[in-house]
């Protein structure tokens, strides 16, 4: 039971630090420096390389670099001061060297590497680059290249970790070969470069590991004018957005404008609308009495209606009835008129029979008359004849009694 609770307890112990631990403060690994006495002697191996040039003023620059950023990180961090005593100087002799740069045709598998001896005091250290280093990444990882060389060549090994906690590479471990960004030194490299130059290493301890101390943010250090200068280019970004913002805000605020002017306009097409709507209700109101006054109407002319149909079906009555005794009178007139048509008729053939009569009645006196004139003739013609045989009796008898 006892050995049981125990377990659970270390169990605890264990798995509960896992989980709650904070992040684990970053490490490098460093070796003895090849030299305190500063300035230390640097070398360039001249060689045909057709990048020779574009090199060694990177390994220069890379040098420069590391100046700046020990300037701010002693500034930052004055207890680590000392670091400013870190210099350099260029020696024309190869064996004054403490530090020699050379450019090789083919180094194998490396890229570049520092040849070093740790394990012996006042060594050299020697930096070898790939001639054709360009081709294989860009400038800023060249740089970063050859800077974490010279820091090899100072007595730095491997950073523990990738990154730092800003995001930024380690450039003691990796450094990706597609950057646009220019990579400095690391707190927790120049922290261990202290470690390196100011604090004793044991008699037989060669390397040791570096952890940052807790007050020490885990992150690059870019020299102050580099900041500066990034900082100007983000200001006038900052003040072109401004500007734009500027431009935004006043069309906004004219927008603005226009919309309150839309909405005082809003306002009083609603108030008019409003108004209008209070008159048609009213109006709605008088004309629902003037419908209720309409429908009484209508149901007084409805019931007027129905009386004058009630009449009307009489007077159609009365009309049927009329029509009936019309028609009766009519057929009634018919008859006589198809009386008095025949009798009309009868007259027309007795006028007939009369006029023929009179026409016969004519010719008998038209006979009878020439009858007459016929004989008056003959009655003047005898007389005439007569009066003239009278005559002559007379004459022969007047002859005859001259004679
Ligand atoms: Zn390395």
């Amino acid at each position: 039971m006892a050995a049981a609770i125990i377990l659970a307890l270390m169990l605890l112990a264990t798995a509960f630090p896992a989980i709650s631990a904070e992040k684990q403060a970053p490490v490098i690994t460093v070796q003895r420096p090849p030299s305190k006495n500063f300035p230390l002697g640097i070398y360039v191996q001249q060689t045909s390389c057709p990048d020779h040039g574009k090199l060694e003023a990177l390994f220069y620059e890379a040098i420069r670099d590391l100046r700046k950023a020990i300037i701010r990180f002693a500034d930052e961090y004055p207890e680590y001061s000392r670091l400013l005593e870190i210099s350099f100087m260029n020696v024309s002799r190869r064996e004054d060297a403490v530090i020699t740069f050379s450019l090789a045709e083919n180094l194998g598998d490396y890229i570049a590497f520092t040849n070093y001896t740790g394990a012996i005091p006042s060594y050299k250290s020697g930096i070898y680059v790939t001639c054709g280093i360009f081709k294989m990444g860009t400038r800023e990882w060249v740089h970063g290249v050859i800077l974490h060389e010279l820091l090899h060549a100072l007595g730095l090994g491997h950073a523990w970790q990738l990154f730092t906690d800003n995001k930024e590479p380690e450039p003691m471990l990796y450094v990706p070969s597609e950057t646009r960004e220019k990579v400095y030194p690391s707190t927790l490299d120049l922290y261990a470069l202290y470690a390196v130059y100011y604090q004793e290493f044991g008699p037989d301890e060669f390397f040791k590991n570096v952890t940052l101390p807790k007050g020490i943010p885990y992150k690059m250090v870019v020299p102050y004018e580099v900041e500066f200068r990034k900082l100007r280019e983000e200001a006038a970004g900052l003040r072109r957005d401004n500007e734009i913002l500027w431009k935004a805000l006043k069309d906004a605020r004219s927008l603005l404008k226009e919309f309150e002017e839309a909405n005082r306009g809003l306002g009083e097409a609603v108030e008019n609308l409003s108004r209008e709507n209070a008159e048609l209700r009213m109006i709605n109101e008088a004309l629902m009495e003037q419908l209720a006054d309409t429908a009484l109407d209508l149901q007084l002319a409805n019931q007027a209606l129905e009386h004058l149909r009630e009449e009307n079906m009489i007077l159609k009555q009365n009309l049927t009835q009329l029509v009936q005794m019309g028609l009766q009178l009519a057929e009634y007139c018919n008859k006589t008129i198809l009386g008095l048509i025949r009798e009309n008729r009868m007259l027309r053939a007795n006028l007939t029979d009369i006029a023929e009569y009179a026409k016969s009645l004519e010719t008998t006196f038209n006979i009878f008359r020439l009858v007459v004139i016929a004989l008056g003739s003959g009655v003047l013609i005898l007389v005439i004849l007569l009066a003239r045989s009278m005559r002559r009796g007379e004459a022969e008898e007047e002859e005859n009694a001259i004679e």
